[in-house]
């Protein structure tokens, strides 16, 4: 890992340097939010100093460059994710939206009464609820793959699961609650021999994995800029082409039309079809800095730092008596949950805070899982690439020192 210099990383990320309650910040809680690089801080500033305009409607100069800079990033996710097109790229506001799109144009064509969807155990509530709604509306029903006490899913009951009532399959790449990293690539394979169109959220995948979605044959993948170390309000869904020019579209309004009479209105091509409104044109631009920002370092670098620090991360957490692991599937990346006898996650939360360690506590947003272990929420430390061990020790001697106060 010659390229990996994680003091240099460190000093990419400004808000490293601030104090928290005097003690200097240990940032764990990059499931919920990553920081951001100086690369993508001055691209937003440099937007708006430069650039700002609207895209994809004037003829003059400002308009162009910003419409030109919003089209990079289309491309540039491309080619991140190795997509066949540039125009299978929508950019949307998050992973929500991106979920809430297939569920609304995918569900409003192709599922009917009686249909099939299938979900896991470990599903984010933005990947529950917008399918419950659907079901509400249309009279679908929606079936559950469980998962063993490691937090794995069960695989042969995911197969037993379809039926030729099964229309989509809505899976997690990596639980954001657990860690665990399902095996998407069969389960799509599984999925299109039974005919059913495969959905992957891979809000806690893109920052940690390489993802091909022509290797993988997804139909469906979506995901979050924030998470991936860009601004927010900005996402990414993509959909392979045929299934996006089959579907109606989202919203109606602006840039999503080709001409609009009362009588009638035609839509607009892929992928202004789906983007109607001016976007977030400052997050969407400087999304591109974020991808080029893990560029520079290797995803592949980033994935073995990453386990590095998980796997001493979790040796030194198990000496803390008392700790319980929530999530121990052989496969896991980034997030480390837990539970510590004879205290509750809010309250070691709090005494972390005050030491200047942010993690998340509480059921982060994923009720279900927390009601499969029996239990009201977990502490949940999760990594980013800028994490270190010098981090975990003091995370640990945190929690100790939590414990002593509260037992
Ligand atoms: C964060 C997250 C979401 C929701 O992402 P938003 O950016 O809030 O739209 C969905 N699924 C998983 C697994 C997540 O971690």
């Amino acid at each position: 890992m010659e390229k990996f210099n994680i003091d240099k990383i460190r000093a990419d990320f400004p808000i490293l340097k601030r104090e928290v309650n005097g003690k200097p910040l240990v940032y764990l809680d990059n499931g919920a939010t990553t920081q951001k690089p100086s690369s993508v801080i001055d691209s937003i500033v440099h937007y708006y100093t430069d650039m700002n305009s609207n895209v994809h409607r004037g003829v003059h100069y400002l308009s162009q460059i910003s419409t030109d800079a919003f089209e990079v990033t289309r491309k540039k996710v491309q080619a991140f994710i190795n997509a066949a097109e540039d125009k299978e790229i929508i950019i949307t506001k998050g992973t929500t939206d991106g979920i809430n799109l297939i569920a609304t144009c995918y569900g409003r064509a192709f599922i009917h009464e009686g249909d099939e969807i299938i979900i896991s155990a470990m599903e984010h509530h933005s990947n529950i609820v917008p399918w419950q709604m659907l079901c509400d509306e249309k009279g679908c029903k929606i079936r559950v793959i469980p998962m063993n006490d490691k937090g794995e899913l069960d695989m042969d009951a995911y197969s037993n699961l379809f039926n030729e009532k099964t229309k989509l399959v809505a899976v997690t790449y990596v639980s954001n609650s657990l860690g665990t990293i399902n095996p998407v690539s069969d389960m799509i394979s599984i999925a299109h021999r039974h005919g059913a169109v495969v959905l992957v959220d891979a809000a806690q995948a893109i920052q940690h994995i390489q993802i091909d979605v022509q290797k993988l044959d997804v139909d469906f993948l979506v995901f979050s800029g924030h998470k991936m170390y860009g601004p927010t309000g900005v996402g990414v869904l993509y959909g392979k082409e045929d299934l996006l020019n089959a579907m109606p579209p989202y919203q109606g309004g602006g840039d999503m039309i080709k001409e609009v009479t009362f009588e009638k209105t035609t839509y607009n091509e892929l992928p202004f079809k789906f983007e109607a409104g001016t976007p977030n044109i400052e997050a969407g631009i400087c999304l591109n800095e974020a991808i080029d920002y893990i560029n520079s370092i290797g995803l592949e670098n980033i994935e073995a730092y990453e386990h590095d620090l998980l796997q001493y991360a979790t040796e030194k957490l198990a000496e803390i008596p008392g700790m319980r692991f929530i999530g121990t599937a052989e496969k896991k990346c980034s997030v480390i949950s837990f539970v510590i006898d004879g205290t509750h996650p809010y309250d070691v939360g709090v005494i972390l805070d005050k030491l200047g360690i942010a993690v998340r506590t509480g059921h982060h947003c994923a009720q279900p899982v927390m009601d499969r272990f029996g239990i009201p929420g977990t502490i949940r430390a999760s990594l980013a690439v800028y994490n270190t061990k010098e981090e975990i020790d003091i995370l640990v001697a945190g929690i100790q020192r939590a414990v002593n106060m509260l037992i």
